[in-house]
């Protein structure tokens, strides 16, 4: 599904993605692990289009999509939420979350003019969205009023309402309270039972590795182990760069 081949990044003397080869199967959840400044939001920058990398070739569903840009690579089918909020702050959730299924953020407002456009089929799919991440008391409130992780919620409900190939979700639970964890770790389950492909960066290592089929561990933007997750539980190369943090 996504193949990533000798990606490369350096700020300045920083190697944030060096020399970095993987490859994400259709239909499972990919967790990418690692320290903090290892390289994983580098990595999903390039991926998504953010930045533009050094070298190397990014390949989504057979199209290289190495020099392609953001809107380009949404449009082909990456959707993603970033680390830091995206949310539109002036607008309530039910119509950020409105905007995520037209795809294009900066046609919507064309289209949001256009009421037809709201159809009663995709305020469905909002509501039950917002009922799935359970934020339906929250339909009105701007975006602004929320709390860091009630704003993540609703970036991981845009995420997934975006019509998309893969989801790159970075941290989609930091912030977000055990209780609530454990339930987006079982509708990212059922979401793979039902076809789709996530790659996931996640700082918790126990909540990636209990979710993902395979694991990718970067440190100091190399790949330094793969595989399943049991595998990586025990690896000493990954368990002393988390150590070293
Ligand atoms: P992670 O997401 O694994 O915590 P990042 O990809 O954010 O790591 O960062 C990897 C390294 O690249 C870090 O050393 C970080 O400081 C550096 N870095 C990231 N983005 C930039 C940038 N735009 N300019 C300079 N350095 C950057
Ligand atoms: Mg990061």
């Amino acid at each position: 599904m996504l193949k990533v081949e000798n990606l490369r990044k350096y700020f300045g003397g920083i190697k944030a993605v060096d020399n970095v080869s993987f490859e994400v199967r259709e239909n499972s959840i990919t967790a990418l692990i690692g320290p903090n400044g290892s390289g994983k939001t580098t990595l999903f920058n390039l991926i998504s289009g953010v930045i533009e990398k050094d070298s190397g070739k990014i390949i989504l569903d057979k199209k290289n999509i190495t020099n392609c840009s953001v809107n380009k690579i949404s449009n082909i089918g990456v959707s993603r939420i970033f680390q830091k909020s995206r949310l539109f702050s002036n607008l309530s959730v039910r119509e950020n979350l409105l905007i995520a299924i037209d795809n294009e953020d900066l046609k919507f407002w064309k289209n949001f003019l256009n009421k037809n456009k709201i159809t009663r089929e995709k305020e469905s799919k909002v509501k039950k969205m917002l009922k799935l991440v359970e934020m339906s008391e929250f339909e009105n409130k701007k975006a602004s009023e929320l709390s860091y992780g009630q704003k993540r919620l609703i970036e991981l409900g845009r995420a997934i309402l975006n019509p998309h190939k893969i989801l790159l979700l970075d941290e989609p639970v930091a912030g977000v309270t055990p209780r609530l964890r454990n339930e987006i770790s079982k509708l990212l389950t059922k979401m793979r039972e039902e076809g789709e492909t996530i790659l996931l960066i996640e700082h918790d290592m126990n909540f990636a590795l209990n979710l993902a089929d395979n694991v990718i561990v970067m440190d100091e933007g190399k790949i330094i182990a793969s595989g399943k997750p049991e595998k990586i539980k025990n690896n000493k190369k990954v368990l002393n760069a988390y150590l070293g943090e």
